[in-house]
C-alpha cells in the first residue's frame, strides 16, 4: 500500500457536525492495520527529518490531544520508543493536573495534563488528526512549555491551510495532507 492510498481513505462529510462544515474523517485508516503501518512509517520518517535538522535529540514524549490524538499518539510513541502522554478536556484526568484555558468558537475551554507526566527539559512531539484554526494545538504547545519541556514538532494527518493554524504554533508543523 502506498501513502497516497492511505490519504484516499479519509472521508468527507458535508454539514457535520453542523451546517457549512466539511468534516474530514480519518477513522477509516484505523480499520486497516497495513494503512496504519504506512501512516506511522511516514510520520515517524518526517519526524526524524525535522528532529535531525534541530540537532537530533532523543524524543522523550509524544503528546496527543483528546480524542483521535490518543490513537495516533500511542502508535507513534510505541514506534519511536517514547512515552505517550494524553492531553484531556478538564475534569477527566485524576490527581494533580496542569491546565491551560484556550479560546474556542463558542467561548473558553480548558485542557489538562497530569502533573509530572512531562518533565522539565524533555523533548516532546505533539500529534493530532487535523489542524484547523490551531487553537487546540496551540493549547497543547502551551501546556508542554509550561512543564519546562521543549516542543520539537507538531504532526497532523490533515491541515486546513486556509485557516492558517500553523501560524499560531511555535514549533515546526508537518501535515501529511494539506487541503
Ligand atoms: P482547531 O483547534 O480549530 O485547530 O481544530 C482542531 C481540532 O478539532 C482537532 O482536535 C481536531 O480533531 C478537531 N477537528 C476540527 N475539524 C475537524 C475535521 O474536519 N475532522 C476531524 N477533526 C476535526
Amino acid at each position: 500500500m502506498k501513502f497516497e492510498d492511505v490519504i484516499a481513505m479519509i472521508r468527507e462529510y458535508p454539514d457535520f457536525p453542523k451546517k457549512g462544515i466539511l468534516f474530514r474523517d480519518v477513522l477509516p485508516i484505523f480499520r486497516d492495520p497495513k494503512a496504519v503501518e504506512v501512516l506511522i512509517d511516514h510520520l515517524s520518517e518526517k519526524l526524524s527529518e525535522i528532529n535531525a535538522k534541530n540537532g537530533g535529540s532523543k524524543i522523550d514524549v509524544v503528546v496527543g490531544a483528546e480524542a483521535r490524538g490518543f490513537i495516533l499518539g500511542a502508535l507513534l510513541a510505541q514506534r519511536i520508543g517514547a512515552a505517550f502522554v494524553p492531553v484531556r478536556k478538564s475534569g477527566k484526568l485524576p490527581g494533580k493536573v496542569s491546565s491551560v484555558v484556550y479560546e474556542k468558537e463558542y467561548g473558553p475551554d480548558t485542557m489538562e495534563v497530569q502533573y509530572g507526566s512531562i518533565q522539565a527539559n524533555q523533548n516532546v512531539v505533539a500529534i493530532d488528526d487535523l489542524l484547523a484554526t490551531g487553537g487546540t494545538a496551540g493549547a497543547v504547545e502551551r501546556l508542554v512549555m509550561e512543564q519546562g519541556a521543549k516542543i520539537i514538532a507538531n504532526l497532523f494527518i490533515v491541515e486546513l491551510v486556509d485557516l492558517e493554524g500553523a501560524k499560531k504554533l511555535t514549533a515546526q508543523v508537518y501535515s501529511a495532507y494539506k487541503c
